[in-house]
Protein backbone atom coordinates (compact mmCIF):
# COMPACT_ATOMS: atom_id res chain seq x y z
CA UNK A 1 0.00 0.00 0.00
CA UNK A 2 1.57 3.07 -1.35
CA UNK A 3 1.70 6.16 2.13
CA UNK A 4 0.40 9.10 0.77
CA UNK A 5 3.24 11.86 0.21
CA UNK A 6 0.48 14.58 -0.19
CA UNK A 7 1.54 16.26 2.81
CA UNK A 8 1.72 19.62 4.04
CA UNK A 9 5.33 19.65 5.36
CA UNK A 10 6.46 18.42 1.60
CA UNK A 11 9.30 20.36 1.11
CA UNK A 12 9.49 20.18 -2.79
CA UNK A 13 10.00 17.33 -5.60
CA UNK A 14 12.27 14.89 -4.48
CA UNK A 15 13.39 11.07 -4.88
CA UNK A 16 13.30 10.60 -1.38
CA UNK A 17 10.39 12.04 0.15
CA UNK A 18 9.08 12.83 3.52
CA UNK A 19 5.69 11.38 3.25
CA UNK A 20 4.52 11.84 6.75
CA UNK A 21 5.92 13.47 9.62
CA UNK A 22 3.47 11.78 11.68
CA UNK A 23 1.21 8.46 11.57
CA UNK A 24 -1.99 7.83 10.17
CA UNK A 25 -4.60 4.96 10.63
CA UNK A 26 -5.43 1.57 9.44
CA UNK A 27 -8.18 -0.59 9.22
CA UNK A 28 -8.10 -1.69 12.42
CA UNK A 29 -8.94 1.61 13.75
CA UNK A 30 -11.69 2.14 11.11
CA UNK A 31 -13.51 -0.72 12.51
CA UNK A 32 -13.10 0.39 16.09
CA UNK A 33 -14.59 4.13 14.88
CA UNK A 34 -17.41 2.37 13.18
CA UNK A 35 -17.81 0.64 16.28
CA UNK A 36 -17.91 3.10 18.28
CA UNK A 37 -20.22 5.69 16.58
CA UNK A 38 -22.93 2.72 15.72
CA UNK A 39 -22.96 1.29 18.90
CA UNK A 40 -24.66 -2.46 19.45
CA UNK A 41 -24.36 -5.74 20.90
CA UNK A 42 -25.98 -9.15 20.30
CA UNK A 43 -26.03 -11.80 17.25
CA UNK A 44 -27.74 -9.51 14.58
CA UNK A 45 -24.78 -6.67 15.40
CA UNK A 46 -22.06 -8.90 15.33
CA UNK A 47 -22.84 -10.10 12.12
CA UNK A 48 -23.58 -7.26 10.55
CA UNK A 49 -20.56 -5.30 12.04
CA UNK A 50 -18.51 -8.58 10.44
CA UNK A 51 -19.75 -8.26 7.22
CA UNK A 52 -18.62 -4.42 7.31
CA UNK A 53 -15.31 -5.29 8.66
CA UNK A 54 -14.57 -7.69 6.05
CA UNK A 55 -15.48 -4.86 3.26
CA UNK A 56 -12.95 -2.76 5.29
CA UNK A 57 -10.34 -5.33 5.14
CA UNK A 58 -11.26 -5.30 1.11
CA UNK A 59 -11.36 -1.31 1.12
CA UNK A 60 -7.42 -1.32 3.17
CA UNK A 61 -5.93 -3.12 0.26
CA UNK A 62 -7.14 -0.91 -2.48
CA UNK A 63 -6.81 2.56 -0.89
CA UNK A 64 -4.30 4.97 0.40
CA UNK A 65 -4.61 6.92 3.28
CA UNK A 66 -5.13 10.81 3.56
CA UNK A 67 -1.50 12.31 4.44
CA UNK A 68 -3.29 15.76 5.88
CA UNK A 69 -5.35 15.15 9.24
CA UNK A 70 -5.57 18.67 10.98
CA UNK A 71 -6.33 22.39 9.23
CA UNK A 72 -6.53 20.57 5.48
CA UNK A 73 -8.84 20.67 2.51
CA UNK A 74 -11.74 19.45 5.17
CA UNK A 75 -11.25 22.58 7.33
CA UNK A 76 -11.36 24.37 4.43
CA UNK A 77 -14.67 22.82 2.97
CA UNK A 78 -16.23 23.29 6.30
CA UNK A 79 -15.52 27.02 6.46
CA UNK A 80 -16.62 27.55 3.18
CA UNK A 81 -19.87 25.74 4.00
CA UNK A 82 -20.14 27.65 6.94
CA UNK A 83 -19.86 31.11 4.96
CA UNK A 84 -22.25 30.08 3.10
CA UNK A 85 -24.54 29.13 5.23
CA UNK A 86 -23.85 32.27 7.80
CA UNK A 87 -23.45 34.50 4.44
CA UNK A 88 -19.87 35.51 5.93
CA UNK A 89 -16.48 35.38 4.52
CA UNK A 90 -13.49 34.21 5.70
CA UNK A 91 -14.25 32.73 9.30
CA UNK A 92 -12.15 30.62 11.27
CA UNK A 93 -12.73 26.61 12.04
CA UNK A 94 -11.41 26.75 15.43
CA UNK A 95 -10.65 24.01 18.16
CA UNK A 96 -13.53 25.42 20.27
CA UNK A 97 -15.77 28.60 20.77
CA UNK A 98 -13.58 29.35 23.81
CA UNK A 99 -10.59 29.15 21.87
CA UNK A 100 -12.30 31.58 19.01
CA UNK A 101 -13.27 34.26 22.38
CA UNK A 102 -9.56 34.19 23.33
CA UNK A 103 -8.60 35.64 19.28
CA UNK A 104 -11.33 38.32 19.44
CA UNK A 105 -10.50 39.15 23.40
CA UNK A 106 -6.52 39.37 21.91
CA UNK A 107 -7.66 41.34 19.31
CA UNK A 108 -9.12 43.74 21.88
CA UNK A 109 -5.54 43.77 23.95
CA UNK A 110 -7.06 42.93 27.21
CA UNK A 111 -5.25 44.38 29.60
CA UNK A 112 -5.55 44.04 33.43
CA UNK A 113 -8.18 47.24 34.36
CA UNK A 114 -9.94 47.33 30.91
CA UNK A 115 -13.61 46.78 31.60
CA UNK A 116 -15.91 43.92 29.75
CA UNK A 117 -19.43 43.83 29.78
CA UNK A 118 -20.79 40.42 30.10
CA UNK A 119 -24.57 38.95 30.77
CA UNK A 120 -25.18 38.17 34.35
CA UNK A 121 -25.91 34.97 33.52
CA UNK A 122 -23.73 33.03 31.22
CA UNK A 123 -21.55 29.57 30.84
CA UNK A 124 -17.86 30.26 32.48
CA UNK A 125 -16.62 30.08 29.16
CA UNK A 126 -17.53 33.59 28.26
CA UNK A 127 -15.44 34.86 30.85
CA UNK A 128 -12.85 32.95 31.01
CA UNK A 129 -10.04 34.54 28.95
CA UNK A 130 -10.92 38.34 30.63
CA UNK A 131 -10.44 37.02 34.16
CA UNK A 132 -7.55 35.24 33.56
CA UNK A 133 -5.70 38.59 32.18
CA UNK A 134 -6.97 40.66 35.02
CA UNK A 135 -9.85 42.65 33.05
CA UNK A 136 -12.80 43.31 35.31
CA UNK A 137 -15.82 41.97 34.59
CA UNK A 138 -18.69 44.15 34.58
CA UNK A 139 -22.26 42.25 34.57
CA UNK A 140 -25.31 43.66 32.51
CA UNK A 141 -28.95 42.98 34.14
CA UNK A 142 -31.18 40.77 32.36
CA UNK A 143 -34.34 41.02 29.93
CA UNK A 144 -36.57 39.55 32.46
CA UNK A 145 -38.66 38.07 28.94
CA UNK A 146 -35.37 36.39 27.45
CA UNK A 147 -32.40 36.19 30.10
CA UNK A 148 -30.71 37.92 27.89
CA UNK A 149 -28.30 41.12 28.50
CA UNK A 150 -30.42 44.09 28.92
CA UNK A 151 -28.92 47.14 26.34
CA UNK A 152 -30.87 49.62 28.48
CA UNK A 153 -28.50 47.89 31.33
CA UNK A 154 -25.52 47.55 29.69
CA UNK A 155 -25.74 51.33 28.59
CA UNK A 156 -25.62 52.52 32.15
CA UNK A 157 -22.56 50.13 32.81
CA UNK A 158 -20.20 51.49 30.17
CA UNK A 159 -17.49 53.52 31.93
CA UNK A 160 -14.16 55.19 30.34
CA UNK A 161 -12.59 51.94 30.84
CA UNK A 162 -15.07 49.86 29.10
CA UNK A 163 -13.47 48.19 25.75
CA UNK A 164 -16.19 45.38 25.55
CA UNK A 165 -19.34 44.37 25.26
CA UNK A 166 -20.33 40.44 24.92
CA UNK A 167 -23.73 39.41 24.40
CA UNK A 168 -24.65 36.16 24.30
CA UNK A 169 -27.82 34.28 22.75
CA UNK A 170 -28.44 32.15 25.83
CA UNK A 171 -30.39 29.45 24.94
CA UNK A 172 -30.37 30.33 20.98
CA UNK A 173 -32.80 33.28 21.65
CA UNK A 174 -31.41 36.58 19.82
CA UNK A 175 -30.17 39.42 22.09
CA UNK A 176 -31.33 43.04 20.91
CA UNK A 177 -28.72 43.40 19.37
CA UNK A 178 -29.48 47.25 17.55
CA UNK A 179 -28.92 49.17 20.89
CA UNK A 180 -25.55 47.48 21.63
CA UNK A 181 -24.04 47.80 18.31
CA UNK A 182 -25.02 51.44 18.21
CA UNK A 183 -23.62 51.74 21.57
CA UNK A 184 -20.64 50.04 20.44
CA UNK A 185 -20.25 52.63 17.78
CA UNK A 186 -20.56 55.55 20.07
CA UNK A 187 -18.37 54.84 22.62
CA UNK A 188 -16.02 52.98 19.91
CA UNK A 189 -16.26 49.41 21.88
CA UNK A 190 -15.47 45.73 20.57
CA UNK A 191 -18.37 43.22 20.84
CA UNK A 192 -17.88 39.72 20.91
CA UNK A 193 -21.09 37.78 20.27
CA UNK A 194 -21.23 35.03 22.33
CA UNK A 195 -22.99 32.11 19.96
CA UNK A 196 -22.30 28.85 21.20
CA UNK A 197 -26.46 28.18 21.43
CA UNK A 198 -26.57 30.48 18.57
CA UNK A 199 -25.78 28.18 15.36
CA UNK A 200 -28.08 29.32 12.78
CA UNK A 201 -30.57 31.76 14.43
CA UNK A 202 -31.46 35.01 12.85
CA UNK A 203 -32.17 38.63 14.51
CA UNK A 204 -33.71 40.71 11.78
CA UNK A 205 -33.03 38.82 8.84
CA UNK A 206 -29.11 38.37 10.18
CA UNK A 207 -27.54 35.15 11.18
CA UNK A 208 -26.59 35.73 14.60
CA UNK A 209 -22.89 35.80 16.00
CA UNK A 210 -22.52 37.70 12.35
CA UNK A 211 -23.67 41.36 13.55
CA UNK A 212 -21.05 41.84 15.94
CA UNK A 213 -17.40 42.82 15.30
CA UNK A 214 -16.56 39.20 16.35
CA UNK A 215 -19.26 36.28 17.15
CA UNK A 216 -18.37 32.64 17.79
CA UNK A 217 -20.61 28.98 17.76
CA UNK A 218 -19.94 25.96 19.38
CA UNK A 219 -20.33 22.76 18.12
CA UNK A 220 -19.30 20.95 21.49
CA UNK A 221 -21.59 17.95 22.01
CA UNK A 222 -24.20 19.09 23.54
CA UNK A 223 -24.78 21.98 21.27
CA UNK A 224 -27.32 22.42 18.39
CA UNK A 225 -24.53 20.76 15.96
CA UNK A 226 -21.61 19.57 16.26
CA UNK A 227 -18.19 18.46 14.74
CA UNK A 228 -17.37 15.17 16.18
CA UNK A 229 -17.68 16.30 20.04
CA UNK A 230 -15.56 19.57 19.43
CA UNK A 231 -15.37 22.71 17.37
CA UNK A 232 -15.86 26.19 16.77
CA UNK A 233 -16.58 28.91 14.13
CA UNK A 234 -15.44 32.35 14.64
CA UNK A 235 -16.63 35.19 12.23
CA UNK A 236 -15.67 38.65 12.21
CA UNK A 237 -16.74 41.79 10.82
CA UNK A 238 -13.31 43.82 10.58
CA UNK A 239 -12.05 43.88 7.58
CA UNK A 240 -8.60 44.49 8.40
CA UNK A 241 -8.44 41.46 10.45
CA UNK A 242 -10.20 39.17 8.36
CA UNK A 243 -7.06 37.89 6.51
CA UNK A 244 -5.18 37.00 9.69
CA UNK A 245 -8.56 34.98 11.05
CA UNK A 246 -6.94 31.54 9.76
CA UNK A 247 -2.87 32.64 10.91
CA UNK A 248 -4.37 33.41 14.31
CA UNK A 249 -5.79 30.18 14.86
CA UNK A 250 -2.17 28.74 14.51
CA UNK A 251 0.58 31.12 16.22
CA UNK A 252 0.10 33.66 13.21
CA UNK A 253 1.98 31.55 10.37
CA UNK A 254 0.91 31.62 6.87
CA UNK A 255 0.64 28.06 5.48
CA UNK A 256 -0.08 29.36 2.30
CA UNK A 257 3.92 29.83 1.74
CA UNK A 258 6.61 26.95 1.32
CA UNK A 259 7.51 25.26 4.58
CA UNK A 260 11.02 27.38 4.84
CA UNK A 261 9.11 30.36 4.65
CA UNK A 262 6.40 29.96 7.44
CA UNK A 263 8.17 27.88 9.84
CA UNK A 264 10.62 31.01 10.66
CA UNK A 265 8.44 33.89 9.39
CA UNK A 266 6.11 33.69 12.49
CA UNK A 267 4.37 36.77 12.79
CA UNK A 268 2.76 39.05 15.24
CA UNK A 269 -1.29 39.33 14.95
CA UNK A 270 -2.59 42.94 14.64
CA UNK A 271 -5.12 43.85 17.53
CA UNK A 272 -6.79 46.83 17.70
CA UNK A 273 -4.45 48.85 19.97
CA UNK A 274 -1.20 46.86 19.28
CA UNK A 275 -0.08 43.59 18.11
CA UNK A 276 -0.74 40.42 20.49
CA UNK A 277 0.78 36.66 19.91
CA UNK A 278 -1.62 34.28 18.44
CA UNK A 279 -2.43 30.36 19.99
CA UNK A 280 -2.89 26.89 18.71
CA UNK A 281 -6.60 26.32 18.24
CA UNK A 282 -6.19 24.26 14.77
CA UNK A 283 -8.83 21.65 14.17
CA UNK A 284 -8.75 18.43 12.49
CA UNK A 285 -9.79 17.27 8.90
CA UNK A 286 -12.42 14.75 11.14
CA UNK A 287 -13.71 17.43 12.77
CA UNK A 288 -14.29 19.35 9.31
CA UNK A 289 -15.78 16.43 7.87
CA UNK A 290 -18.27 16.25 10.95
CA UNK A 291 -19.24 19.96 10.60
CA UNK A 292 -19.68 19.34 6.70
CA UNK A 293 -22.14 16.10 7.40
CA UNK A 294 -24.33 18.21 10.11
CA UNK A 295 -24.25 21.29 8.50
CA UNK A 296 -26.16 18.79 5.03
CA UNK A 297 -29.10 18.16 7.99
CA UNK A 298 -29.25 21.43 9.42
CA UNK A 299 -31.72 22.98 8.82
CA UNK A 300 -33.76 19.86 9.55
CA UNK A 301 -32.58 20.23 13.14
CA UNK A 302 -33.83 23.44 13.22
CA UNK A 303 -36.87 23.06 11.89
CA UNK A 304 -37.72 19.91 14.80
CA UNK A 305 -36.99 22.11 17.17
CA UNK A 306 -38.54 24.61 16.25
CA UNK A 307 -41.71 22.55 15.65
CA UNK A 308 -41.09 21.05 18.74
CA UNK A 309 -41.23 24.66 20.93
CA UNK A 310 -44.27 25.90 18.94
CA UNK A 311 -46.30 23.29 20.13
CA UNK A 312 -45.06 23.33 23.94
CA UNK A 313 -45.59 26.81 23.70
CA UNK A 314 -49.37 26.61 22.51
CA UNK A 315 -50.00 24.28 24.86
CA UNK A 316 -48.80 25.91 27.97
CA UNK A 317 -50.47 29.13 27.31
CA UNK A 318 -53.40 27.67 28.34
CA UNK A 319 -52.34 28.54 32.02
CA UNK A 320 -51.73 32.42 32.25
CA UNK A 321 -49.37 32.14 35.34
CA UNK A 322 -46.49 30.18 32.72
CA UNK A 323 -45.09 32.46 30.46
CA UNK A 324 -44.16 30.36 27.29
CA UNK A 325 -40.79 30.95 25.15
CA UNK A 326 -41.52 33.49 22.71
CA UNK A 327 -41.60 31.78 19.40
CA UNK A 328 -43.49 34.44 17.33
CA UNK A 329 -41.50 37.36 17.11
CA UNK A 330 -40.69 38.54 13.65
CA UNK A 331 -37.31 40.30 14.47
CA UNK A 332 -36.05 36.69 16.61
CA UNK A 333 -35.45 33.63 14.76
CA UNK A 334 -34.29 31.31 17.94
CA UNK A 335 -32.61 28.45 17.78
CA UNK A 336 -34.76 26.26 20.44
CA UNK A 337 -31.12 24.82 21.92
CA UNK A 338 -33.20 25.20 25.30
CA UNK A 339 -36.50 26.01 26.14
CA UNK A 340 -37.07 28.78 28.51
CA UNK A 341 -39.72 28.13 30.43
CA UNK A 342 -40.86 31.43 33.05
CA UNK A 343 -43.88 31.97 35.37
CA UNK A 344 -45.05 34.46 37.01
CA UNK A 345 -44.66 33.67 40.61
CA UNK A 346 -47.77 35.72 42.23
CA UNK A 347 -49.99 34.03 39.84
CA UNK A 348 -48.32 30.79 40.11
CA UNK A 349 -49.04 30.68 43.83
CA UNK A 350 -45.03 29.42 44.10
CA UNK A 351 -41.71 30.29 42.91
CA UNK A 352 -40.30 28.38 40.07
CA UNK A 353 -37.82 26.42 42.75
CA UNK A 354 -41.08 24.67 43.45
CA UNK A 355 -42.01 24.10 40.02
CA UNK A 356 -38.60 22.90 39.50
CA UNK A 357 -39.23 20.29 42.47
CA UNK A 358 -42.59 19.07 40.95
CA UNK A 359 -41.28 18.62 37.35
CA UNK A 360 -38.63 16.24 38.96
CA UNK A 361 -41.03 14.37 40.91
CA UNK A 362 -42.79 13.51 37.82
CA UNK A 363 -39.80 12.62 36.00
CA UNK A 364 -39.45 16.04 33.52
CA UNK A 365 -35.73 16.74 33.36
CA UNK A 366 -34.00 20.37 33.35
CA UNK A 367 -31.27 21.52 32.05
CA UNK A 368 -28.84 22.12 35.12
CA UNK A 369 -29.55 25.90 33.78
CA UNK A 370 -27.14 28.88 33.94
CA UNK A 371 -26.79 30.99 36.73
CA UNK A 372 -25.61 34.37 37.37
CA UNK A 373 -21.75 34.11 37.20
CA UNK A 374 -20.70 36.53 40.05
CA UNK A 375 -21.97 33.73 42.64
CA UNK A 376 -19.10 31.40 41.26
CA UNK A 377 -16.66 30.80 43.88
CA UNK A 378 -13.98 31.83 41.01
CA UNK A 379 -15.55 35.41 40.89
CA UNK A 380 -14.88 35.38 44.63
CA UNK A 381 -11.31 34.38 44.49
CA UNK A 382 -10.38 37.03 42.10
CA UNK A 383 -11.73 39.45 44.66
CA UNK A 384 -15.35 39.98 42.92
CA UNK A 385 -17.70 41.44 45.56
CA UNK A 386 -21.16 38.97 44.89
CA UNK A 387 -23.63 41.07 47.09
CA UNK A 388 -22.42 44.00 45.86
CA UNK A 389 -22.63 43.16 41.88
CA UNK A 390 -26.34 41.20 42.82
CA UNK A 391 -27.90 44.72 43.81
CA UNK A 392 -27.00 45.94 40.33
CA UNK A 393 -28.60 43.01 38.93
CA UNK A 394 -31.66 42.76 40.05
CA UNK A 395 -33.44 41.45 37.80
CA UNK A 396 -31.36 38.33 37.33
CA UNK A 397 -31.72 37.49 40.82
CA UNK A 398 -35.81 37.43 40.26
CA UNK A 399 -35.68 35.69 37.40
CA UNK A 400 -32.97 32.71 38.59
CA UNK A 401 -34.62 32.49 42.13
CA UNK A 402 -38.57 32.73 41.44
CA UNK A 403 -39.03 32.60 37.54
CA UNK A 404 -36.79 30.54 34.75
CA UNK A 405 -35.38 27.22 34.47
CA UNK A 406 -34.65 25.75 30.44
CA UNK A 407 -36.40 22.62 29.42
CA UNK A 408 -34.96 19.93 26.90
CA UNK A 409 -36.68 20.24 23.47
CA UNK A 410 -35.09 18.18 20.40
CA UNK A 411 -35.00 14.82 20.28
CA UNK A 412 -38.10 14.17 22.31
CA UNK A 413 -41.00 12.10 20.76
CA UNK A 414 -44.31 13.52 20.61
CA UNK A 415 -44.93 11.49 22.91
CA UNK A 416 -42.67 13.00 25.58
CA UNK A 417 -43.39 16.45 24.92
CA UNK A 418 -46.88 15.87 25.12
CA UNK A 419 -46.32 14.57 28.70
CA UNK A 420 -43.83 17.36 29.27
CA UNK A 421 -46.02 19.69 28.78
CA UNK A 422 -48.58 18.02 31.16
CA UNK A 423 -46.13 17.79 33.62
CA UNK A 424 -45.63 21.53 33.61
CA UNK A 425 -49.67 22.71 33.48
CA UNK A 426 -50.41 20.10 36.09
CA UNK A 427 -47.48 21.35 38.71
CA UNK A 428 -48.36 24.64 38.59
CA UNK A 429 -52.16 23.76 38.84
CA UNK A 430 -50.84 22.08 41.86
CA UNK A 431 -49.51 25.13 42.85
CA UNK A 432 -52.30 27.22 42.40
CA UNK A 433 -54.26 24.88 44.18
CA UNK A 434 -52.06 25.34 47.20
CA UNK A 435 -50.60 21.37 46.89
C1 LIG B 1 -20.89 25.78 25.51
C2 LIG B 1 -20.79 27.23 25.75
C3 LIG B 1 -19.62 27.94 25.46
C4 LIG B 1 -18.32 27.27 25.13
O1 LIG B 1 -18.29 26.52 24.00
P1 LIG B 1 -17.03 25.58 23.74
O2 LIG B 1 -17.14 25.25 22.29
O3 LIG B 1 -17.21 24.37 24.61
O4 LIG B 1 -15.81 26.32 24.07
C5 LIG B 1 -19.64 29.30 25.56
N1 LIG B 1 -20.73 29.96 25.96
C6 LIG B 1 -21.87 29.33 26.27
C7 LIG B 1 -23.07 30.13 26.70
C8 LIG B 1 -21.93 27.94 26.20
O5 LIG B 1 -23.03 27.29 26.59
Amino acid sequence: MAKSTDFRYNTGATKVPWPAVGENYNAHDLKEVVRFLMRGEGEAYENAFNAVAAEIDKLDKVSTPPGKLSLGPQVEAAEAACDKYLNTTGCAFVANATAGFEIAYKYANLQPGDEVIVPAITFIATIAYPLSVGAKLVFADLDPLTCNMDPKDVEKKITDKTKMIVPVHIGGYPVDMDPIMELAKKHNLIVLEDAAHAFGGEYKGKKLGTIGHFGAYSFHEVKNCTSFGEGGILTTNIDEFRPFMKKARFFGCNFDTPIKNWLYDVNAMPGKFGPFVAGNSSTTEIQGLGLRLQLERYDKILAERKAAAEYVSKRLEANDAIIPQDTKNPNALPTYHLYLLEIDPAKAGGDVQTLKKKLEEKGVTQIPHFGPLFHFDILKTFGYDQDEIAATCPVCEELFNNRFTHLPIYGLTAEQLEFMADAVLESVAEMQAGK
